[in-house]
């Protein structure tokens, strides 16, 4: 007994049709779906650094290009140290660039602080301080711990007299980790989406992050960190120094020579991604149960008629089989062909069966019934309660015609005399050829006058017959009339004790069961 049939089979193969097409849909979606977020999540983040970047720099220039206006005041003004500090305090305060402000002359002496107590009158060590003696241009310095250990860069500007003589420089301090306006474009951020953005100096070290702990963490092997401060901008996935996989945009800062990196977790975008296919599934679920549905119903209908059409061709031989196969829906092609099919095999069966039937009780030699024949007749009549007339008839000295001419004409006299029988009975009657030359008549409905006048009738048509090739014979025939009852051959018992009397009586004529 195989395991599947056709239902199961339609089923699945349409659910595993559905379930690839389902998988390859959200397969391909998903590759489709991370491409796309990546990319797009490169591209804000290399739009928005290169903006921070630009951003830094025009401040990063506007400050420069104030100190140097105001270094020509400062210039001038480099015996008075009152003037000196009064316009420091003016510069410092006009605007929320400087956390602190000084004038150093050449020698690295403080002439005028601004918010930087007790730096007048003091000579400047720092790395910085010193290269802008020595390099005499303006700068900004590598940020630095100061005093209090905060992050500082300096900016400074160089103070030449009208003569051209170097008389030392204006410095600006900017507290990286304090408000100010460099702090507000480089430290705060609105990213709500696990986004942050840091900046590193010109050796690859934190000097703007989210978290204080990592400040002047040297991060230069990162390789946009690298970039950013070699002067590249642009975007690329990356594990940043910590072995996270980022995707990160980063931009350079001319002026300062730092890097900014703006980047988003891949575990952010991704878990994102992930929430996507999720609402995409709830979207695709309705569709694909009522795809489930109607792949189940269809399986259904497309088996119903294969599974009738099997069911009934094993009963064909019994009763109604035929209208059975007939009432099968058979709804497309296949099944259609199959019935057909099913239903020309059961009637060429059929035929076939009655011919057989019809061959098996019919006497060969005459064509007619034979005592099968009679039997099954007389089984139905029996059933159906069928009142009938017997006519039991038998050649007289039929030996003597066989012997004088031969079987062949005896035979041919049979057959004769049949075509007799037939051309006198109705069409109802049943003629029967019990063997030998012995026939029967059974007449439906025929009372026994009826049968005798038929008898008679019958008899006299024998005797007149007449053939060139064949001698004339008579029949002597034994009738009588009634209804089947539980034993019917009761009658042809009757009949045949009539025939007898006949054949007493002198042969050639009709006798009726008393
Ligand atoms: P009766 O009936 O008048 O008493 O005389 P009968 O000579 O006809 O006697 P019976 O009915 O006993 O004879 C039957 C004969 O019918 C015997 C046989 O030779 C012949 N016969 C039986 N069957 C056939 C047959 O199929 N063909 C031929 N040609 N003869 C047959
Ligand atoms: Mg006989
Ligand atoms: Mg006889």
């Amino acid at each position: 007994m195989p395991r599947f049939d056709l239902r199961r089979l339609i089923l699945l193969l349409a659910m595993s049709a559905v379930l690839l097409t389902v998988c390859n849909g959200f397969y391909s979606g998903y590759q489709v779906q991370r491409e796309i977020l990546i990319r797009n999540t490169l591209e804000a983040h290399r739009v928005y650094a290169a903006k921070v970047a630009y951003n830094a720099e025009t401040f990063l220039r506007a400050t420069q290009q104030n100190l140097r206006v105001n270094a020509v005041r400062f210039a001038d003004h480099i015996g008075d140290q009152a003037a000196l500090q009064r316009e420091l305090d003016l510069l410092a305060r006009s605007s929320d660039t400087f956390n602190g402000a000084a004038v150093v002359n050449a020698q690295g002496v403080v002439l005028a602080a601004h918010s930087l107590p007790g730096l007048i009158g003091k000579r400047l060590e720092s790395a910085g301080a010193r290269r802008a003696l020595a390099e005499k241009r303006p700068l900004i310095s590598e940020p630095y711990l100061g005093a209090a250990t905060q992050l500082i860069v300096a900016i400074s500007q160089p103070l030449f007299g009208k003569d051209g003589r170097y008389l030392g420089y204006v410095a600006g301090s900017i507290r990286l980790r304090e408000k100010n306006i460099l702090y507000s474009l480089l430290g705060e951020h609105h990213y709500r989406d696990g986004s942050y953005l840091y900046v590193v100096d010109g050796k690859g070290r934190l000097i703007f992050h989210h978290d204080p702990s990592r400040i002047m963490q040297d991060v230069s092997p990162n390789p946009v960190v690298s970039a950013a401060i070699h002067g590249q901008s642009g975007a690329r996935p990356v594990t940043n120094t910590q072995g996270q996989p980022m995707l990160a945009g980063y931009a350079f800062v001319p002026s300062a020579r730092w890097g900014v990196v703006s980047q988003r977790p891949k575990a952010r975008v991704l878990a994102e991604l992930d929430q996507l296919m999720l609402t995409m599934a709830q979207y695709a679920a309705p569709l694909l149960l009522l795809i489930v549905l109607v792949v189940w119903w269809l399986s259904l209908q497309i088996a119903r008629p294969l599974r009738q059409l099997a069911r009934e061709a094993a009963t064909m031989d019994s009763h109604g089989a035929t209208p059975r196969i007939e009432a099968v829906r058979s709804w497309y092609f296949e099944a259609q062909q199959l019935k057909q099919a099913l239903l020309v095999g059961m009637r060429a069966m059929q035929q076939q069966l009655s011919r057989f039937r019809q061959e098996s009780n019919t006497d060969p030699l005459t064509g007619l019934g034979n005592r099968r024949e009679l039997d099954s007749v007389l089984e139905d009549w029996k059933f159906s309660r069928q009142s009938f007339a017997v006519l039991m008839i038998d050649i007289d000295f039929f030996k003597a015609v066989n012997d004088s001419y031969g079987h062949g004409t005896g035979d041919r006299v049979l057959v004769t005399l049949a075509r007799l029988m037939r051309h006198t009975a109705r069409d109802a009657d049943v003629l029967c050829r019990m063997g030998g030359e012995e026939f029967v008549m059974l007449l439906p409905g025929a009372d026994a006058r009826g049968a005798q006048r038929l008898a008679e009738r019958l008899r006299a048509q024998v005797e007149a017959y007449r053939d060139a090739g064949l001698p004339t014979v008579t029949v002597s025939i034994g009738v009588v009339a009634g209804i089947a009852d539980a034993a019917p051959q009761t009658l042809l018992h009757q009949a045949d004790g009539a025939l007898y009397r006949a054949k007493q009586q002198g042969r050639n004529r009709v006798v009726v069961a008393a």
